[in-house]
């Protein structure tokens, strides 16, 4: 694809360029399977000889069409999907960290990714730091040891909704020989480009804003091509000495900047799975050509209810990087000018007891364990995902009993305000 095009038209056209009489949409490959003429053609196939398609747990054409257009997106040299978000997390990781390994990640992430970082993780015998998106520059740097590999983070964190400082931490990084990976999933390719602040390789969850109709469950991992894996050899391996699993090739010698990506498809996608359905991929496809359109409506939205919110008398605290008051407001203005996402948290004045009144008595907004969506809906986190923890532990997780969580749809804001406006007016203060 032409990149001078705007990521508006990338979204429509990249990944997919029929030919004269070839399908117009992308089309569904629902194949496990490709067929061959020769033995000889397939088996240069196995030894990554040549370029095509023989299983679709490592390649298959719908897939590889919509990781490209992502990729171009993200205005990255290549990219591969995976099952899920936390499946693309994962493999980003492994592709470079193994047992005796250690990263450093923010603290204000994804639950899953802490778990996954801090837990099972630890489990593979790969240890992690966190460290707020907050700390000094002397704390980041405390936090590197000789066998660091990498430094994760979120652009827009889910759901504290905090913004890294993705120039300092790509800066800091790269000082260490080290690439940082980010998280893009809430604020997409279309408000903010993590390469270009110097970030090395993008991740997303795919199930939310991207996909953004609730209907698969997806990630993808993309390359921005520009870490220089040779230059830190002794630290990476993987990339730069023979794989006795592909008869000795060197990844970083025979594909270049293509290295990273071309490892994750034949060795982790070969040996763990976690490969998506064409079918989903289609959906996924078709979902990125409105990406642009929605996301603006989420932002709008999602800006006007924070505003409505804020000025309510019911309402003590709104969290939006989009308020000028906020925390992150700068960073988020310097990082993603169009705006960051269209989720916001809220705490109501009467806490727990009023934040069930407001949830129980919303129309138009439903209760979803769900973010992203062009539905609004909305979460009480004492009463959902963090269920288990008592008040005090609830507080000391910075989750106060009365916070809501709501993600901004694409519905008309007015009647989204309506709704809002008549629930809150069922919330007793005590
Ligand atoms: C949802 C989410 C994930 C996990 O993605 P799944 O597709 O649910 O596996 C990872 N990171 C962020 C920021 C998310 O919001």
């Amino acid at each position: 694809m032409n990149h001078t095009y705007h990521v508006e038209t990338k979204c429509v056209h990249s990944g997919w360029n029929p030919e004269n009489g070839e399908a117009r949409q992308i089309p569904i490959y629902q194949s496990t399977t490709f067929k061959y003429n020769s033995t000889d053609e397939m088996g240069k196939l196995f030894d990554l000889e040549s370029n095509g398609y023989f299983y679709t747990r490592l390649q298959n054409p719908t897939n590889d069409a919509v990781a490209s257009r992502i990729a171009d997106l993200e205005g990255g040299v290549a990219a591969m999907l995976t099952s899920s978000g936390q499946a693309a997390i994962l493999f980003a990781i492994l592709n470079i960290c193994e047992a005796g390994d250690h990263m450093i990640c923010a603290s204000e992430i994804y639950g899953g990714t802490l778990n996954l970082a801090g837990v099972t993780l630890k489990k593979f015998g790969i240890n992690c730091t966190f460290l707020s998106v907050d700390c000094t520059d002397e704390e980041l740097l405390a936090a590197f040891r000789p066998n660091t590999k990498l430094v994760f983070g979120e652009s827009v964190s889910n759901p504290a909704l905090a913004v890294l400082d993705i120039e300092r931490f790509a800066h800091i990084a790269h000082e260490h020989g080290v690439p940082l990976i980010v998280d893009n999933t809430f604020a997409t390719p279309i408000n903010c480009q993590p390469f270009k602040w110097g970030a090395d390789i993008v991740v997303h969850s795919t199930t939310k804003y991207m996909d953004g109709h609730a209907t698969q469950v997806g990630g993808c991992i993309v390359d921005s091509g520009n870490f220089d894996w040779e230059a830190h050899s002794e630290k990476f391996p993987g990339l730069t000495t023979p794989d006795l699993s592909y008869h000795g090739i060197i990844y970083t010698k025979k594909f270049g900047k293509l290295a990273y990506i071309t490892k994750a498809t034949s060795q982790l996608m070969r040996d763990l799975g976690a490969t998506p359905s064409p079918f989903n991929t289609f959906l996924l496809g078709m979902s990125l050509e409105s990406l642009p359109l929605r996301i603006e409506r989420h932002c709008s939205n999602a800006l006007a209810i924070a505003n409505f919110l804020q000025n309510h008398d019911k309402v003590s605290y709104v969290n939006y990087p989009g308020l000028s008051g906020n925390k992150y407001y700068e960073r988020a203005k310097k990082y993603m000018p169009k705006g960051t996402c269209g989720v916001i948290s809220a705490e109501l004045k009467g806490g727990r007891e009023a934040a069930v009144q407001f949830l129980d008595h919303l129309q138009l907004a439903s209760i979803a364990t769900h973010v992203a969506d062009a539905k609004t809906c909305v979460l009480h986190p004492a009463s959902h995902t963090h269920r288990q923890l008592t008040d005090e532990q609830l507080v000391s997780a910075g989750i106060s009993p009365g916070l809501v969580r709501l993600s901004i749809g694409i519905e008309h804001v007015d009647d989204l305000i309506a709704d809002m406006e008549q629930a809150l007016s069922y919330v007793t203060l005590i």
